[in-house]
């Protein structure tokens, strides 16, 4: 019998349930599993979900799992876990997912899993380095979502600033998914014409006013947290679209959390940076050719992310 692409979630909070449900509205993958601690929760979102196939674009298996289930899957995507509460920071979630993960990756080991994880929790750069170290897994096949949500908030405010749709505009932000990102000006171009020249064009242009920009994307999981108390569309999103990647083979350049290896002139973490993602994982890192001051901020970045990364897998 041919064999069919299977997706299992792991974690079906706001942030999972969100996923499943655009996976299913997009028609990316022939299965779906759903794990959750919350057994009810998983069953329940299995049967909600299950009412909607006879409006989904492609036929989709969908069934509240265990881990056993995860043997046959493609991808597992891990959405478990404690998330930010207002006034919390995504390092202050460190120990306690650490945790949760080693518990996780276990099972999911353990039911002879042999495919590609892709972590959405946070601090997802310290637990998809976690990830890799607990599964043994080859690096390229774990994946953070790292920046891929915040390049995408980058690329809607500058669409909307510039009154440009936002998938031509091509900007990326790298580093630590949280407060020390940062903004690739030297690389950001839309439709082909660097920012600067788009400023030029703007009758009322205020260079302050990209500035504000980039501080919106770094904060803008605070400002929806005061209002909605979670953020979970954008990055369901965000993972459907990596899983498309993934499964159809793409070779496309997104900005995911993957494993350096003197890249950027740093080595041992995983931290947020374009790469090409494809059927086999992370299949190369796109090295940008940064400015001496993004240069320096990637690299306050990553030693940030390597003391919290040194202290969360002392235990371990
Ligand atoms: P949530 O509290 O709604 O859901 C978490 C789920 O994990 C719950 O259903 C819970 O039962 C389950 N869970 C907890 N421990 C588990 C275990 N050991 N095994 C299986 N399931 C377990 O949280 P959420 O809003 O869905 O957020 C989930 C994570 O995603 C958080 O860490 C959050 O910070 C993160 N997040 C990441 C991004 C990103 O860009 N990467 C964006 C938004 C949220």
């Amino acid at each position: 019998m041919k064999r069919v692409a299977r997706v299992a979630i792991i974690g079906m909070g706001s942030v999972g349930s969100s996923y499943a449900f655009a996976l299913l509205n997009q028609g990316i993958t022939e299965e779906i599993v759903l794990i959750d601690l919350n057994t009810a929760k998983a069953e329940g979102d299995a049967m909600d979900l299950n009412h909607g196939l006879p409006f989904a674009p492609s036929s989709t298996k969908i069934w509240f799992g265990e881990y056993s289930d995860c043997k046959d899957a493609d991808l597992v995507v891990i959405c478990a876990g404690a998330n930010q509460k207002p006034g919390e920071t995504r390092l202050d979630l460190v120990d306690k997912n650490t945790r949760i993960f080693k518990e996780i990756v276990d099972s999911v080991m353990g039911s002879g899993f042999d495919g590609i994880f892709l972590i959405a929790t946070n601090p997802v750069d310290i637990l998809s380095y976690a990830v890799w170290k607990f599964s043994g897994l080859p690096k390229e096949r774990v994946i953070g979502s790292g920046t891929i949500l915040d390049t995408a908030r980058f690329r809607f405010l500058l669409g909307e600033y510039f009154d440009v749709d936002p998938r031509n505009v091509h900007a990326y932000i790298i580093g630590e998914h949280g407060d020390t990102e940062l903004p690739v000006w030297s690389h950001a171009d839309i439709a082909g014409m660097k920012i600067g020249e788009w400023a030029k064009k703007k009758n009322d242009f205020k260079p302050e006013e990209l500035d504000t920009i980039f501080l919106n994307v770094r904060d803008a999981a605070y400002h929806i947290i005061e209002r909605k108390g979670a953020t979970y569309y954008g990055i369901a999103m965000g993972l459907v679209r990596l899983t498309k990647a993934v499964l159809g083979n793409e070779n496309s350049v997104l900005t995911v959390s993957a494993f350096l290896q003197g890249e950027y002139g740093q080595e041992d973490l995983y931290i947020g940076v374009p790469a090409i993602v494809n059927r086999n994982g992370i299949k190369e890192i796109v090295e940008l050719d940064l400015s001496p001051e993004e240069r320096e901020r990637f690299a306050n970045s990553a030693g940030i992310l390597k003391d919290i990364l040194e202290k969360a897998m002392e235990p371990y």
